[in-house]
């Protein structure tokens, strides 16, 4: 069985490690530009800008965050030693781009603060989406190692996305609190949801939503329409009608 054939996405993948949520970049990291579109444009952010890298890192030759950097060195390196079949094909289809999630007109991909990797095996890039959920059997092998790290992999995406991954919500904290952002970031945020988050925790709260009269789609992304949603409820409960999903609304949703 080659490394590049397609197998079942594992389960308990992430164990213990959540995407990084939007409220958590933008507070901790700052807004990398402006305004995003659906292709890269460079970053502006004057803290993050000095923070960028070039480097090579075994096969891979990446432009990102140096603590992303940094760390992906510790993973390569960890995949030659533990994978090193996986290593000797490994390859890369990106790693900083400021841009949109790609189908969303919402969400800044996380990308666009370096933080993320796409990752091809033998120049191939794993299809986004397919709707067996599959994965490379290569890229299953190395998540595990990725995870110890704090990388969270994109195959637990609601479109499952298995080429990708990135520092985790968790890991982003962790190097907030060791200040490796160059106090570039602010304090760390309310754990609360807003418009750009995605994940299990959204598709929670729509379901919450729908149980009290709403008629979302649960597909974990909390674009307009959850975000509609949010204030209606907020507005009908007495809460201040913002959007954003803090412990107050929270509460009030059984959550
Ligand atoms: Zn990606």
């Amino acid at each position: 069985m080659a490394l590049t054939d397609l197998i079942p996405i594992p389960p308990n993948i992430n164990p213990n490690l959540n995407a990084a949520r939007q409220l958590t970049m933008k507070s901790l990291l700052g807004l990398p530009r402006g305004t995003f579109a659906r292709d890269c444009r460079p970053v502006t952010h004057p803290v993050l800008r000095s923070l960028l890298r070039t480097a090579d890192i075994g096969p891979l030759r990446v432009t990102g965050l140096a603590p992303a950097i940094e760390s992906l060195r510790e993973v390569v390196a960890d995949i030659q030693q533990a994978q090193p079949e996986v290593f000797a094909i490994m390859g890369t289809a990106g790693m900083l781009c400021a841009r949109l999630v790609r189908g969303s007109a919402s969400s800044i991909s996380n990308h666009s603060w370096g933080t993320a990797i796409d990752l091809t095996l033998n120049g191939i890039l794993d299809e986004r989406g397919d709707d067996a959920r599959t994965t490379q059997r290569g890229l299953a092998l190395i998540a595990p190692i990725f995870n110890q790290h704090g990388w969270y992999w994109g195959a637990g995406f609601p479109v499952e996305d298995s080429m990708h991954f990135e520092l985790s919500d968790q890991k982003i904290r962790e190097l907030h609190e060791a200040g490796a952002f160059g106090g570039g970031g602010g304090t760390l945020p309310e754990p609360s949801l807003s418009i750009g988050d995605r994940g299990q925790q959204v598709r929670r709260l729509q379901e919450a939503l729908n149980a009290r009269g709403e008629n979302l789609t649960p597909d974990g992304i909390f674009g307009p329409a959850t975000h509609a949603a949010v204030v209606s409820f907020q507005a009908r409960n007495g809460l201040t009608p913002d959007g954003v999903v803090g412990p107050r609304t929270r509460a009030a949703l059984g959550l």
